[in-house]
């Protein structure tokens, strides 16, 4: 198995991470991926990004940079058990793709009744394509519940690798949370969740941990670039092959 695009990388507007936009570009060209997506932190954590840079994204940022396709992208917070994110409404044609993830600096301490609530009312809004780093310990949810709503609405799972470098204690959620997707035919996208460039495209983990389980290759959305196009194409009226 492997990826042909990383869909979730932070950069230095987030500011508990390392390098530029264009870094991480060039780094993921010299994997040789074909696309990233950059997805900062949402404003409602302290270290997210400036308003205004996601206000810029869509008439400031070129198509390519670096060598790959530059998707623009948002790693939103939840905030709540309602399941609101801090994408605010005048960014409605900013974004060609939206990660929900649960962070402790905006959501607090959780119980299982109330992050459950909150993955599944995310899913309604029509900015979240993905949610992020699920596995997470400390915020397990109903998967079988929630998977099923994203197999009702096409909606993604990720399995994100940051989870297996920093978060082992969570591996297993994400062996089983991988187990129900290929159950329920959900998507999954495999990211690195990169906060330097070095990392941009490194999943050899969760890569292997699809395999272990026998996970069907055709599952994973950003595994071929012609399946990735075709949820752009679809989803979204975009076409990254341009
Ligand atoms: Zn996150
Ligand atoms: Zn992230």
């Amino acid at each position: 198995m492997k990826i042909v695009a990383d869909l979730h990388t932070h950069s230095v507007v987030s500011t508990h991470a390392y390098s530029t936009i264009y870094e991480n570009c060039r780094a993921a060209y010299e994997r040789g991926l074909f696309a990233i997506a950059t997805t900062d932190h949402g404003p409602k954590i302290e270290d997210g990004a400036h308003p205004y840079f996601f206000r810029g994204l869509s008439h400031i940022l070129p198509r390519h940079v670096g060598g790959v396709y530059l998707i623009r992208g948002i790693e939103a917070n939840i905030l709540n058990e309602a399941g609101d994110v801090d994408i605010f409404p005048e960014w409605s044609d900013v974004f060609d793709f939206g990660i929900a993830s649960i962070h402790e600096a905006s959501f607090g301490k959780s119980d299982f009744d109330r992050t459950t609530n909150a993955y599944l009312n995310v899913l309604d809004n029509p900015n979240i394509d993905l949610l992020g780093h699920s596995g997470t310990i400390e915020y397990t949810y109903d998967f079988e519940r929630v998977i099923k709503k994203c197999a009702d609405l096409g909606k993604m799972i990720e399995i994100n690798a940051a989870t297996f470098r920093y978060r082992e204690s969570s591996l297993k959620n994400c062996r089983e949370i991988a187990k129900l997707c290929a159950k329920h035919g959900v998507y999954v996208m495999v990211n690195s969740d990169s906060h330097i460039c070095e990392t941009v495209g490194v999943v050899d983990e969760p890569l292997r941990m699809l395999e272990e389980i026998n996970f069907p290759e055709e599952l994973v959305i950003n595994g071929d670039i012609q399946r990735l196009a075709k949820f752009f194409a679809d989803k979204k009226g975009l076409n990254i092959l341009e």
